[in-house]
């Protein structure tokens, strides 16, 4: 049956779900608090120029290019994909590199590069890892996980395996290189959880995703667009500027949505792209209706923040190691863990991760300039660090240590810059704790543990984003998307 489909946020799960639906013959429309669409994965303007706020590249184009099938329309001819190679190149202190894709051979090659002593516990670590990429257990994140027992056809079998052992020290079981047990253990932490919590069968998933890193010519910001106009096309409409303040039920039922102008919006469904601890907290006003989410999401972990500069510069940097994307680890991995995840203190041994797509994209717009993202993993704001003091200092030991070791004159070549802290992920994109990955990924807060893609409160009210079922980053967010058009059906 056609339904009024309201879809409270234009971030990429809000537009991913609107095209599906308006595909599948719904009404939909999408409220946008912001003045631009796209949330964490859009495009910035700083000074004239276009820089990326969140990913620089995505895992999952196939997941893009289902929705333009859905609709039954061709792709755009200007979405290009160019493969991001090597997937990431990690460095220690002493500026060795290590390269990581998703290949096995290319693996062991690249251990035996670094220390050849672990050569053959990088063998014995691939054949234990290699029952975890069965057909058995691929594509688990595109099932809802609405019960419990959906969990019980792969569970037993996850835990014969040990699976469930957390990353950190499964490899670490095989690996005596403080630098190796920290490449092979980043992927959770780039996504904002803890190594030492998150399990090695839930790792192993996000890296799967990375076999296919590719990078989108002019940025993430331009799938949105192409979303936002597929959406529009096919008859769904955009408001900006409407920031929905509650989610309005009868009888348990989900009827419309109050805006902050005090306007309705009638609907016979509500799908929320907003963070899913703010739907429950702030969104449902009616007692009793969200008593049990509110404290789930109570319990709730969220993910760490990130310190991100943004720089453009007035000259290239055509002769460093540096690829598309690099991660500096610290020299102290499991300390700086214990410092973002548990103290929430700031480090002086820090990750970095910097970004760099003219590596991938080499267009002549980009021939003179630099365009860099700078995203170091810092504490959430349950931690009391005061950013309006900490962001200078911090800003100054992130350049000038890449300065020295990676991007001479860096701090004079700067054309446009742009700093944002957690505090600005919290106030801009009402990120809940400046957590921009959401919750984290740790074993209770994963498939059926994680918060559900349809609400048990309220009837007819769905979930699409980071915060839900499968989980953040940018192909888990299109896989909620395409999750929730199936638990809602076509018209
Ligand atoms: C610095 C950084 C680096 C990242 N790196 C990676 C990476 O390498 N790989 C990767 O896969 N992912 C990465 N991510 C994460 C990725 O960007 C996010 O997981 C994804 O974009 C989240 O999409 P979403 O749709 O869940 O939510 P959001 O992007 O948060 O969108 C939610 C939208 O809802 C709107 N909204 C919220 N509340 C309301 C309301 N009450 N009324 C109306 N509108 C509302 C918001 O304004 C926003 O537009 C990164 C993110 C950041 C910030």
């Amino acid at each position: 049956m056609k339904k009024k489909i309201i879809i409270i946020g234009a971030g990429l799960g809000g537009l991913a779900a609107g095209c599906r639906l308006a595909a599948a013959g719904h009404t939909v429309e999408i409220l946008e608090q912001r003045s631009t669409i796209g949330g964490l994965a859009a495009t910035q303007h700083i000074g004239d120029f276009e820089v990326e706020i969140g990913p620089s590249a995505i895992t999952a184009p196939a997941l893009v290019e289902d929705i333009f099938q859905a609709a039954g329309k061709p792709l755009p001819e200007d979405l290009q994909w160019l493969p991001v190679a090597p997937a990431y190149r990690v460095f220690d202190h002493q500026l060795r590199s290590f390269n990581i894709k998703f290949d096995q051979q290319f693996l062991v090659e690249e251990v035996q590069r670094w220390d050849a002593n672990e050569t053959s516990a990088c063998q014995e670590y691939l054949k234990n890892i290699h029952p975890f990429f069965s057909p058995k257990f691929q594509d688990l994140s595109d099932l809802p996980f609405l019960h419990p027992l959906s969990m019980l056809k792969t569970v037993p079998d996850i835990i014969r395996l040990r699976g469930l052992q957390s990353t950190y020290s499964f490899v670490s079981q095989y690996f005596n290189d403080p630098f190796l047990r920290a490449a092979l253990s980043l992927k959770p932490f780039l996504m904002g959880s803890n190594p030492m919590e998150v399990n090695i069968f839930t790792s192993l998933n996000m890296q799967m995703r990375d076999a296919k890193m590719m990078y989108i010519v002019g940025g993430t910001g331009t799938i949105i667009k192409h979303l936002a106009k597929l959406f529009q096309e096919l008859g769904g409409k955009i408001h900006l500027k409407a920031e929905v303040v509650e989610i309005i039920s009868r009888h348990r039922q989900v009827s419309g949505v109050r805006m902050k102008d005090g306007g309705l919006h009638p609907a016979d469904v509500i799908i929320s792209n907003a963070n899913v601890a703010d739907t429950y907290d702030r969104l449902i006003k009616q007692r009793n209706a969200n008593r049990l989410s509110r404290k789930k999401a109570a319990r709730q972990n969220f993910s760490s923040s990130i310190f991100a500069i943004y720089l453009v510069t007035s000259r290239r940097y055509l002769d460093t190691p540096l690829a598309h994307h690099n991660v500096i680890v610290p020299r102290n991995f499991p300390k700086l863990l214990e410092g973002i995840f548990h103290r929430g203190v700031l480090s002086s041994d820090p990750a970095i991760s910097l970004h760099m797509p003219s590596r991938t994209d080499n267009t002549p717009a980009a021939a003179d300039r630099e365009v860099l993202m700078i995203h170091m993993p810092v504490p959430n704001l349950t931690a009391e660090i005061d950013w309006s003091s900490q962001a200078r200092p911090l800003r100054e030991q992130v350049l000038s240590f890449l300065e020295e070791r990676f991007l001479p004159d860096l701090r004079a070549s700067i054309v446009v810059e742009k700093v944002l802290t957690p505090e600005d992920f919290h106030e801009n994109f009402n990120a809940p704790f400046g957590a921009p990955f959401s919750l984290q990924t740790s074993p209770f807060q994963a498939a059926w543990f994680r918060p559900h893609n349809r609400s048990k409160q309220l009837k007819n009210l769905y979930l699409v984003g980071a915060g839900t079922h499968p989980g953040p980053g940018i192909s888990a967010v299109l896989s909620s998307a395409e999750i929730v058009e199936k638990l809602i059906g076509s018209a």
